[in-house]
């Protein structure tokens, strides 16, 4: 039977990303992946780093900001890790810190950036707030109908089809096992430990594998296999849409989103503008039941609603829409992230929720720290699975 100190179920950025940080600590790690490395959320993400407060996360009023504020450390954190990404894993990951701007079009706008700047400085993180005339020389694409913004110079891209594998190459280096096409459909606990089963392809018996630790980092499906333990964890899917223009000539020269409606706006390094930031597309049923591995299907309301709010770039208005496509997403109901072992299930620990690609480096060097047995140096209570013990009753 193979066995391994630590076993990750989820190959998305997540999964690989602790992976690497388990394995450069020593660890033995068993990585498993259902499907391909990077195939789900973690290679259809518009790839922003935003590292202020995003939209959703201040829409509802200053008691949700002040709520949302308190994860702001990892935001921090996560400004850190990806500006040294590309050394540590010493590959190209598409990394571009061009600075982000949070755009305001009404005075309503104008002071919801303030109260969040001032939100985001108290917690470290540099943010600059942008009067009309400093916009025109900071960003000269943008419409005048755009008054003030938010600049916090950290913030950009990166190329999510090259994160995950970055990541992947990095945590074998360091003599983590990556398996694809092995789906966990039992875990148990033994002494000592836990008994993971993986289906067998060819539909015989389930191979059986132990470990002394699991950390289940199947983004939306985290849910359904902490399911396989008896452990309830309201997991939200969220299903997404995202579109992409043809080549342009470098227009956009930061990552662009709205105080006051869901936009998120780069340009690639080709030329192509990604345009998305949360708007939704329909999750896909079939007898009833929500098909989380089927692609959601695109909305027309949403796509129009987007390729509206990218006109405060009034030259993206003439670009041809390429392509759209859809991706599914997981929020916890309080839409902070879900970081760390469960309770009565030792050594087992769970990790998913909100903008786990800008943040995925930082969850997975405070899960690397808290398998390890070490003291996390960021506060990690607000995020602990123990939040949702009471849905879970043995
Ligand atoms: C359209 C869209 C745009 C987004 N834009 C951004 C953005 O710009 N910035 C940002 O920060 N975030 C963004 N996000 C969110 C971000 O992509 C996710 O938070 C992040 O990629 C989650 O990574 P993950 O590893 O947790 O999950 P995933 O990438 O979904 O990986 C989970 C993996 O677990 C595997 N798995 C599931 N069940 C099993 C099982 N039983 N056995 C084995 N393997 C299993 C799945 O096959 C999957 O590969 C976006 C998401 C979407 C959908």
């Amino acid at each position: 039977m193979v066995t391994s100190d630590v076993v990750v179920v989820g190959g998305g950025l997540l999964g690989v990303s602790a992976a690497y940080h388990l394995a450069s600590a020593g660890a033995s790690v068993l990585l498993l992946e259902r499907d391909q490395l990077g195939l789900h959320a973690s290679g259809q993400n518009a790839g922003s780093l935003h590292f202020q407060l995003e939209y959703r996360m201040f829409e509802h009023g200053t008691a949700q900001a002040e709520h949302n504020a308190r994860a702001l450390p990892l935001h921090v954190d996560a400004a850190r890790a990806w500006g040294e990404l590309e050394d540590r894993l010493g590959t190209s990951a598409g990394v571009a810190r061009t600075g982000g701007l949070m755009l305001a079009e009404t005075r309503e706008q104008v002071r919801a950036l303030e109260l969040k700047a001032e939100l985001e400085t108290g917690y470290g993180l540099p943010v600059e707030l942008l009067d009309g005339e400093a916009l025109r020389t900071a960003a000269p694409y943008l419409s005048r109908r755009v008054i003030a913004a938010a600049l916090c110079r950290a913030e950009g891209k990166a190329d999510p089809r090259r994160v995950t594998h970055a990541y992947a190459l990095a945590a074998r280096r360091h003599g983590a096992v990556v398996r694809t096409g092995a789906s966990v459909v039992g875990l148990r606990r033994r002494s000592g430990g836990w008994r993971i089963s993986v289906a067998d392809p060819a539909g015989g018996r389930p191979e059986e594998i132990t470990a002394g630790q699991v950390l289940i980092a199947a983004g939306v499906w985290t849910g359904e296999v902490a399911q396989l333990a008896d452990v309830r964890l309201p997991v939200v899917p969220v299903a997404l849409t995202m579109s992409v223009t043809e080549r342009a000539r470098p227009i956009i020269s930061h990552l662009v989103q709205h105080a006051g409606r869901r936009l998120s706006m780069k340009q690639t390094a080709e030329g192509n503008v990604l345009i998305g930031g949360g708007w939704p597309s329909r999750l896909i049923a079939h007898d009833g039941r929500v098909d989380l591995s089927a692609s959601p299907r695109p909305r027309l309301d949403s796509i129009r609603g987007n390729a509206a709010a990218a006109l405060v770039a009034p030259e993206v208005a003439p670009l041809r829409l390429l392509r759209v496509w859809t991706g599914t997403t997981s929020l916890l109901p309080d839409q902070m992230p879900l970081l760390g072992e469960i309770p009565r299930r030792p050594g087992l620990y769970a990790a998913t929720g909100g903008s786990a690609f800008t943040l995925g480096p930082t969850y997975a060097r405070l899960l690397a720290r808290l398998m390890k047995g070490e003291r996390p140096d960021l506060p990690v209570a607000d995020y602990g699975p123990a939040r949702f013990g009471h849905l879970t009753f043995a």
